[in-house]
């Protein structure tokens, strides 16, 4: 049998950013991952660990200090700024503040035409008939064409981004807390519409969300990230039934916590802060916090392990 390239490969990518006070934030540690096609994978974490880095990591937005990301076969960390504006189509982000992701001064038609534009693809008669077909697909009235954003809803301006993205055919959304900043009933309408989209057109998603309930109802796999870095990895049900890292197992707990209809309600609830990324814990970067830490912890980084057919956990004593 021959193997076949996943979709997206990221191999060790580390992002790192200037604190300002000399030292560096280190928002994403050597994290490696692959989303195969038409799979979505769930990426959950408290606030801060490193999720919306990872995203714009994957787009070159700015570039990873190190590591690969492999998409479609081509290395984008190795692609020129020029050659990335024309593969970008092909892997589009989703973003949560819809309204501000929209030009406030151009009219939702131009603004989900533009990856077209980007592209040079098609005739203008091409292209507003291909405008038509996305604002069909995402359930968006023509009469919105014409609009300037501040005059639709919130949910309507995530309609228009997501048929911005879906313009162009990418093979793959990046939806960083899609959902997130909507009312509780627009929401539910927000993800009926990625979830049909995703089988439509078979898209491989990375869904990135705080809300544990809404990744575990989309995701095919969950990979569960803490301050930087990757600790779980696992199909979706598996985790939700048997979290084997103590840090999804508390995530979990937590959430069982929180009153979902507070779309924005962080996870803040594990025991204990999270560290700071600019001065990041020696061993395994949750011991602080771990309620079955041993000396060992302190001392030694764990390294990510299979322990199951697909599930990978980063932990010396695993539950
Ligand atoms: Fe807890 Fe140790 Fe596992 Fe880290 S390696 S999660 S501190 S048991």
């Amino acid at each position: 049998m021959i193997a076949t390239s996943p979709l997206l490969d990221v191999r060790d990518l580390t992002v790192f950013f200037d604190a300002g006070d000399g030292r560096k934030i280190h928002a994403v540690s050597g994290i490696s991952f692959v989303v195969e096609e038409g799979e979505v994978l769930g990426l959950v974490g408290e606030s801060g660990c490193g999720k919306s880095s990872i995203a714009r990591a994957l787009l070159q937005l700015p570039r990873p200090a190190a590591g690969r990301v492999v998409f479609e076969g081509v290395d984008w960390t190795r692609a020129s700024c020029r050659r990335l504006r024309r593969l970008r189509p092909r892997l589009q982000m989703i973003f949560q503040d819809s309204v501000s992701a929209l030009n406030p001064r151009r009219r939702i038609g131009d603004a989900i035409a533009a990856p077209l534009v980007i592209m040079k693809a098609g005739s203008p008669k091409e292209r507003a008939r291909r405008v038509l077909k996305a604002m069909h697909d995402v359930g968006l009235p023509e009469a919105c064409q014409r609009q300037l954003p501040s005059v639709l809803s919130g949910g309507q301006c995530q309609r228009a981004q997501i048929a911005r993205s879906l313009i162009a055919r990418p093979k793959m959304l990046i939806c960083d807390e899609p959902v997130s900043s909507l009312d509780v009933s627009v929401r539910a309408q927000i993800l009926n519409l990625l979830e049909d989209l995703r089988r439509r057109y078979k898209l491989a998603m990375l869904f990135i969300s705080h809300d544990l309930a809404v990744v575990k109802n989309i995701s095919d796999r969950v990979a569960v990230m803490y301050l930087g870095r990757l600790c779980e990895v696992a199909p979706a049900e598996e985790l939700y039934r048997a979290p084997r890292h103590p840090y999804s197992r508390a995530l979990l707990e937590a959430a069982a916590q929180v009153d979902t209809r507070q779309p924005a309600a962080p996870l803040s609830l594990v025991p204990g802060e999270l560290p700071s990324p600019a001065d990041p814990p020696k061993g395994c970067r949750f011991h602080a916090r771990c309620p079955v830490a041993e000396k060992q912890c302190s001392t030694t980084d764990p390294r990510l392990e299979e322990i199951g057919s697909g599930h990978v956990v980063a932990c010396h004593f695993p539950l």
